[in-house]
C-alpha cells in the first residue's frame, strides 16, 4: 500500500475539505438523490406529491426542510410492498449485493439493502474511521461483533482494506476470545462497551492481566452509550491500559456512520455520506446546532434505498465547532434512544445520565439495573446496585450516597436504592446488556 502510514488522514482532502465546500457537495448529491428517491421509490413519489413538493425545490440544503420525515415505521410498513425491497427501495433487486437486518428489538425487523457501490462506499468510510483511530496496516485486529444479518459485521472489510491483519472473532465465548486475545496477541478490538468491561474482568478472574499479558492498544466500542460517557471510557482503558474510542452507527444505514477522533469531544459524522438535522422531539421542528433533539438523517449517496429524512429515535446534538483533530466533518453528541427517556419532575432522563453518576462512585463495582415505574400517577425510577466484595460501609450509607450523587447531578433522586453484593446482578451478558426494566403502564407522549 503506498498510503504514508504517518498522515493522520485516510481522506486528507476530504475529510479536512472546508465546510463550505463540504456543504456544496453535500447540495450537489441530495439534489441528485431526492431526485433519483422520487423517479424511482414508489413511496417517495406518493409522499411528495402528499406534501406537495417535488425534487426541483431543492435549491439550498435548508430546502430539505421541506419534505416529509419518513421513521422506522414507514420502514416497516413498505418492506415487502410490491416487491422483495419494497417501496422505499430505488433500484431492482438484481443491482442489490447485500441486505442486512436490524435486531428487531423493538418490533419488526427491518432490512437494509446496499447496491455494490453502497457497499464499497460503506466499507471506504469504515477504513476512514478504523484509520482515524489509529489503526495502520501492522495492527492486528479482532472483529468481536455480530455476523449473523447484522449491519456492523461487514465492518471487519473496512479494517482489511486498510491493510490491517484481520481476526473474525464474532461473538465467541468469553473464554475463546481471551485464548485469541492472548495466543495471538491482536492490538485492536471492537466489541460493546459492557462487553469490553465484562471482558476485561473475566480475564483477570482466570489468571490474565489484561495490561501485561494481552497487547490489546485500542478499543473500539459501539452498540450502547458506554463510550461517550466519560465515566464508563476511562473505566474501560484503566482495565485494559488501552485507548477507548466510541463508534456510532445504524442498521438502517451503515456499520458505523459516525466516529471519535483523538479529540474524545464527539463523533464525527461522514457529511458526505449524511446529512444532519436536529429536530423537536414533539413538533418536528427543526433546531439549530448545539440544541438538543431528535436526530433526522439523509442519506445522500446511498442508492439502493435512500432515506430522505429519517428520525432515527436518537436524542442528541450536532456541535459544527473546529475539532483540534482538524477534521472538519461536524460531530454528534449522543444523549439516548428516544424510547429509553423518561421523564421524572418535569426532568428528561436518560440512563446514560445514570450510569456516568454510578461509574464514577467508588467502592461500587459499576454494574446496575434501573427500574422505571408509576406510583400514585407519576413517573418514578429506582437504582439497583452492587458493591465491592471489600466495601465496608453499611447498605444504607451507600445507598444514601448514591441517591445524593444522583439528586446532585440529574436534578431528580431516585425512588429507591437498593444495594446488592458483588454479583448479585443479572446484567452481565455476553453481549448487549439490557439495564433498563420499564413497567409503566401509562401512555406517554414524549
Ligand atoms: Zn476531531
Amino acid at each position: 500500500m503506498s498510503r504514508d502510514i504517518n498522515n493522520k488522514y485516510w481522506d486528507e482532502e476530504l475529510e479536512t475539505l472546508p465546510h463550505d465546500q463540504l456543504e456544496a457537495r453535500q447540495l450537489e448529491d441530495l439534489k441528485e438523490i431526492v431526485k433519483f428517491a422520487y423517479e424511482n421509490a414508489p413511496y417517495y413519489q406518493r409522499s411528495f406529491d402528499a406534501a406537495g413538493v417535488k425534487p426541483e425545490d431543492i435549491k439550498t440544503l435548508k430546502d430539505i426542510e421541506k419534505f416529509p420525515f419518513i421513521n422506522k415505521t414507514t420502514q416497516r410498513d413498505t418492506q415487502g410492498v410490491g416487491s422483495f425491497l419494497g417501496e422505499l427501495a430505488a433500484v431492482p433487486e438484481e443491482e442489490v449485493v447485500f441486505i442486512s437486518t436490524s435486531s428487531g428489538s423493538t418490533g419488526v425487523p427491518t432490512m437494509s439493502p446496499f447496491t455494490k457501490k453502497d457497499f464499497d462506499e460503506f466499507q471506504d468510510t469504515e477504513s476512514r474511521w478504523f484509520w482515524q483511530v489509529g489503526m495502520r496496516p501492522n495492527d492486528r485486529y479482532v472483529h468481536a461483533l455480530n455476523f449473523s444479518l447484522y449491519v456492523g459485521g461487514p465492518d471487519v472489510i473496512g479494517a482489511q482494506n486498510l491493510g490491517a491483519l484481520c481476526i473474525w472473532g464474532g461473538t465467541l465465548p468469553s473464554e475463546r476470545l481471551l485464548f485469541v486475545l492472548k495466543t495471538y496477541q491482536p492490538t485492536v478490538i471492537w466489541t460493546s462497551p459492557s462487553y469490553a468491561w465484562q471482558l476485561g474482568e473475566k480475564a483477570l478472574k482466570s489468571g490474565i492481566d489484561p495490561k501485561k499479558d494481552l497487547n490489546i492498544k485500542k478499543i473500539i466500542v459501539a452498540g450502547e452509550l458506554g463510550g461517550s460517557i466519560d465515566s464508563t471510557r476511562k473505566a474501560i482503558e484503566d482495565l485494559w491500559g488501552a485507548e477507548v474510542f466510541d463508534f456510532y452507527g445504524l442498521s438502517d444505514i451503515f456499520g458505523a456512520c459516525a466516529a471519535m477522533c483523538e479529540a474524545k469531544d464527539g463523533l464525527h459524522i461522514a457529511e458526505n455520506h449524511i446529512l444532519v438535522e436536529t429536530v423537536d422531539i414533539h413538533t418536528g421542528e427543526v433546531l439549530k446546532p448545539g440544541e438538543v433533539g431528535e436526530l433526522v438523517f439523509t442519506t445522500l449517496r446511498k442508492h439502493a434505498r435512500p432515506l430522505i429524512r429519517f428520525r432515527t429515535g436518537d436524542i442528541g446534538w450536532i456541535d459544527n465547532t473546529p475539532c483540534k483533530c482538524g477534521r472538519t466533518h461536524g460531530r454528534i453528541h449522543i444523549n439516548g434512544r428516544k424510547d429509553d427517556m423518561f421523564i421524572v419532575s418535569a426532568v428528561n432522563v436518560f440512563p446514560s445520565d445514570i450510569e456516568a453518576v454510578i461509574r464514577e462512585i467508588s467502592d461500587i463495582t459499576g454494574e446496575y439495573l434501573i427500574r422505571v415505574f408509576e406510583k400514585d400517577f407519576t413517573c418514578k425510577y429506582s437504582v439497583e446496585i452492587e458493591k465491592n466484595a471489600d466495601n465496608k460501609k453499611s447498605d444504607e450509607q451507600i445507598a444514601a450516597e448514591v441517591s445524593a450523587s444522583l439528586k446532585a447531578r440529574i436534578g431528580v433522586k431516585p425512588y429507591s436504592v437498593i444495594v446488592h453484593p458483588d454479583g448479585g446482578l443479572d446484567t452481565r451478558s455476553e453481549h448487549k446488556s439490557k439495564r433498563i426494566i420499564d413497567e409503566r403502564k401509562l401512555e406517554y407522549n414524549i
